[in-house]
């Protein structure tokens, strides 16, 4: 077989062409110069197209814009294998917000290539200028079959993966290039799910003949990070922090009423702030130097139960108000602290087989105040299906089957359910790519089970028998303005790639 390591066929006018770092960026830049966020996947599904059409291969594509190409040899010889990488990327603009990713502006830093001020969108933008390589610079005479399957918004719920068309795919194969460690073979993931709670409440209106003080409670300047990645035993979710500090205080002194709770900003990330606003009237309200001293006393409880959060913060703060408001039911805010006090939160277990990786975790990302009452959004996660399916009921009996009679009303859906990736540790596949990994880096790779979600999840039911691998270069801080990529991590997943679809299977059963 002609080995794709020395394939610098040069295609077209393009002048692209196969496995070169040099190339890889290139193409990489080419696919930054697109705006690809999530849910924006149209014109970088045509540029996927117009390639495939231009370097001459048979292509598909479908109205969620997720896109296969077709790399087919003169003599096939060897067994189909599929490539895959998710067309979006997470955009996280200069002020945090969405912004338009083809004004991504590259940065190259002491051996790594960085954004200026967003997000790089390496993530998975790495995987899809590896498969643009191998699709401009395929050799028919390279006698492996390859199937590239570009799928659309895969950060929002894995929405382009659950509807690929099963019969598009003859592999049983798979490559998914979507892994951040260099060294590690990702083997398989958890699945999970990501609820949205509604908790309706009338709202009580004050009685503004009356003077007000306001407080408002705080805790900011916690690490944060990914829910998939970072969560571990000692990681603070200043949502519930803040549930417990408002709980306890309002205990302490009933004549206080909830206005808002507020926290957090994506289901997938560990809140790094959140922030109680209460109310209490004048006159029940005599003694702000005993509620101070409550507060210190709980901050001192909170504060000890973490362990590496040096930044985390508590304020409080309080004013006269003289604005109208209303406030949340007692009964309501009691019930809703004691609710996120009951549900299985943080890590709940470990691998068994090897106690470094998660099994099981649940982080509540966001929680709001609205017109219409409180809202949470939380995402729970598990290579356990029996883990999965207790968390769907612990969510389910606490907040909508009458645990609390305040919940009446609760509104629950489902934003997102992906199902685990089962590992097979001994499948041909894990072989023929330890046997790559050994090759450039001459030792053994670890084989990792991902607490994060991965895609191949989503396949093994549309191709039964499916062995599927996921690897890729070194990706710091994904999802944020401070991630970047590793350029000799690329160098080193490209040849193990080459070497993996270089060698016959056959020498490995
Ligand atoms: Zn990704």
């Amino acid at each position: 077989m002609s080995k794709l390591k020395k394939n610098i066929e040069v295609i077209g006018e393009s002048g692209l062409f196969a496995f070169d770092v040099g190339i890889i960026l290139e193409l990489f830049a080419l696919v930054s110069s697109i705006d690809r966020a999530s849910k924006r996947e149209k014109s970088i599904a045509d540029f996927v197209v117009q390639m495939a059409i231009l370097c001459g291969h048979d292509w598909e594509r479908d109205p969620t814009n997720n896109v296969v190409v077709y790399l087919q040899p003169v003599d096939e010889k060897f067994e189909t294998i599929c490539l895959q990488a998710h067309l979006d990327m997470v955009a996280v603009g200069q002020d945090g917000q969405d912004f338009d990713t083809s004004e991504i502006e590259f940065i190259i830093k002491d051996g790594e290539l960085w954004a200026n001020n967003t997000s790089l969108g390496a993530d998975n933008g790495i995987g899809l200028a590896i498969m643009l390589s191998l699709m401009s610079g395929y050799d028919g005479n390279f006698e492996r079959p390859i199937e590239l399957l570009f799928t659309s918004d895969e950060e929002t719920g894995f929405n382009g993966a659950n509807a690929v068309d099963p019969s598009w795919i003859s592999a049983r194969k798979m490559i998914n290039l979507d892994s951040e460690k260099t060294g590690k073979i990702v083997v398989g993931c958890a699945g999970g799910a990501c609820w949205q709670i509604k908790l309706p409440n009338v709202k009580q209106k004050l009685n503004y003949t009356e003077d007000f003080t306001q407080i408002t409670l705080k805790v900011s300047g916690l690490a944060g990070g990914h829910s998939g990645v970072d969560i571990h035993e000692n990681s603070g979710n200043a949502i519930f922090l803040m549930a417990e500090m408002a709980s306890s205080l309002m205990e302490q002194f009933p004549e206080f009423k909830l206005i808002s709770i507020n926290g957090g900003a994506k289901m997938n990330i560990i809140p790094q702030e959140c922030e109680a606003v209460l109310i209490v009237s004048d006159k029940d309200f005599d003694s702000w130097i005993l509620f101070e001293q409550a507060f210190a006393c709980q901050v001192e409880i909170l504060k000890e139960t973490l362990i590496d959060e040096p930044g985390c913060k508590f304020t409080i703060e309080n004013k006269i108000i003289s604005i109208t408001r209303s406030c949340l039911d007692n009964q309501f805010s009691a019930d809703l602290f004691e609710a996120i006090a009951q549900i299985p939160k943080g890590v709940i277990s470990r691998d068994p087989a090897d106690s470094k990786y998660l099994q099981t975790s649940n982080n509540i990302g966001v929680i709001k105040t609205t017109e219409e009452g409180v809202e949470i959004v939380l995402l729970y996660r598990s290579s356990l299906l029996e883990d999965l399916n207790s968390l769907r009921v612990a969510v389910t009996s606490i907040f909508s089957e009458g645990a609390f009679l305040t919940f009446a009303n609760a509104d629950l859906k489902i934003l997102a359910e992906f199902d685990p990736w089962e590992p097979k540790r001994d499948s041909l596949l894990v072989k023929m790519a330890i046997n790559a990994f050994v090759n450039e880096f001459e030792y053994e790779p670890e084989l990792v089970v991902s607490h994060g979600g991965l895609e191949p999840g989503c396949f093994e039911k549309k191709w039964p028998g499916l062995e599927a691998i996921s690897i890729g270069p070194t990706i710091e801080k994904p999802h944020s303005q401070e991630e970047r990529v590793d350029i000799e991590g690329i160098s080193s997943i490209m040849n193990i790639l080459a070497g993996i679809l270089s060698i016959s299977s056959s020498d490995f059963q």
